[in-house]
């Protein structure tokens, strides 16, 4: 069952529990009090349990960490200022949270020892630039390990480590792998793969729109899977390089997840497990060359992966992959990794409280309380409330008018 799922059923018998314990009074109070303060009792207490789940791990997923992304045509629900993550690893201290490096958690799940309480686990997704500048600093400030997942083409050139001084706004851009040895070279940070180049497929059926001169960073991956190989500069280039302009966009999946068009016809399932392990080899040999070990973890694209992926990964060599829906409870495949995605202005603006507030929420949810939940729920409302009335003015491009945004809890990654 995944979190969701799971999460509405106990509410729901909690829901019931409580709601009976008045009925139940009623009903005893006139034959025997003694016994309708019992009932009510027994009923709040079965309500009371119901909230609490098997404990689980709070695996936080960020991306751009970065006071305005506005180069990244998806920045709007996935940015966080530095300001927001300086307040969410003073929000992990105070909370005396025990934050584990991937590698450690997943060797500690495997080897079936007892996780700590409240254990947190950091991901970044993309490798961008402005985490090396700004979220390196303050997790090396804090002792706090963390894995950073890259796709091979957005690996940005250089023989040495950019200088993080002066750079007090945005920096657009990806790291390089001297930035990565660097990471690498810091006790309890990681870099993991992330695949190659984050692709979407094309799949049958209608086009879904057309490229125009205000939509083409939309829909970056048709020029992503147009031109193979590093693309890491993408964000410099002033047009749509690859397909043109009034080209037809087709549906699409992500390209590790599901079979899509090959041509003019549709991939088997044989011609999946191939890209599969393709793109896994390709990920260990370039780690073996340019970290001089193999990958441990892989990061799915989106957070998305098809059954076979695992099974694929798994006879790889992986320990584990992204991509789970549940907690990371102990019930839980352990070569499994359910993450939650961490977001900013949390109730439509900036608030470093109410980011705290969200964060201490996030976890506590993920960590199985579901009394948090409606705390979720109401900053979620706000949140969409103060979007309605003042639209959030960050990225390139703004959703469409209708659309709903996706809650705390579900986001993908
Ligand atoms: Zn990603």
């Amino acid at each position: 069952m995944n979190r969701k799922s799971e999460r509405r059923l106990r509410l729901l018998q909690a829901l019931l529990a409580a709601t009976a314990a008045a009925p139940a009074c009623l009903v005893l109070w006139p034959i025997a009090p003694w016994a309708a303060c019992l009932a009510v009792l027994a009923l709040l207490i079965a309500a009371h349990r119901r909230m609490l789940l098997a404990p689980g791990t709070a695996i936080l997923t960020y991306h751009s960490i970065c006071d305005d992304a506005a180069w990244l045509p998806w920045s709007k629900d996935i940015t966080v200022s530095r300001q927001t993550f300086a307040v969410h690893l003073q929000t992990l201290k105070a909370m005396a949270a025990p934050v584990l490096a991937t590698r450690d958690y997943v060797a500690m799940r495997q080897r079936g020892e007892a996780i700590p309480r409240r254990a947190v686990v950091l991901h970044f997704d993309d490798g961008y630039f402005d985490n090396w500048c700004h979220a390196v600093p303050l997790l090396i400030e804090h002792g706090f390990p963390a894995t950073f997942f890259v796709s091979l083409n957005f690996i940005e050139p250089g023989h040495s480590p950019r200088p993080r001084e002066g750079l007090r706004q945005a920096s657009p851009g990806y790291m390089s792998w001297a930035e990565l040895r660097a990471i690498e070279a810091i006790p309890g940070l990681e870099v993991e793969p992330h695949g190659i180049d984050h692709a979407r497929i094309a799949v049958p059926g209608a086009a879904v729109d057309r490229l125009t001169a205000e939509n083409w960073r939309d829909h970056l991956w048709l020029q992503w899977a147009a031109s193979p190989g590093p693309k890491h500069d993408w964000y410099t280039r002033p047009i749509a390089w690859a397909v043109p302009l009034g080209s037809a966009v087709p549906p699409s999946r992500l390209a590790l997840a599901s079979p899509g068009l090959s041509g003019q016809r549709t991939e088997t399932q044989a011609d999946l497990e191939r890209r599969i392990r393709s793109t896994l080899e390709r990920c260990g040999e370039t780690f073996a060359h340019e970290l001089g070990r193999a990958p441990r973890i892989f990061c799915w694209p989106e957070n998305k992966c098809s059954a076979a992926g695992r099974s694929i990964a798994s006879q790889m060599g992986y320990a584990a992959t992204t991509g789970g829906k549940g907690r990371n409870a102990a019930s839980e495949a352990d070569s499994v990794l359910s993450r939650v995605h961490v977001p900013d202005r949390s109730l439509g603006f900036a608030s470093p409280a109410a980011e705290a507030l969200a964060l201490r929420a996030l976890i506590g949810a993920m960590h199985g309380n579901l009394y948090w939940y409606p705390v979720l729920l109401a900053m979620q409302f706000t949140r969409g409330a103060m979007r309605r009335i003042r639209p959030l003015k960050v990225g390139t491009t703004q959703r469409k008018p209708g659309a709903r945004a996706k809650r705390p809890m579900e986001q993908t990654t």
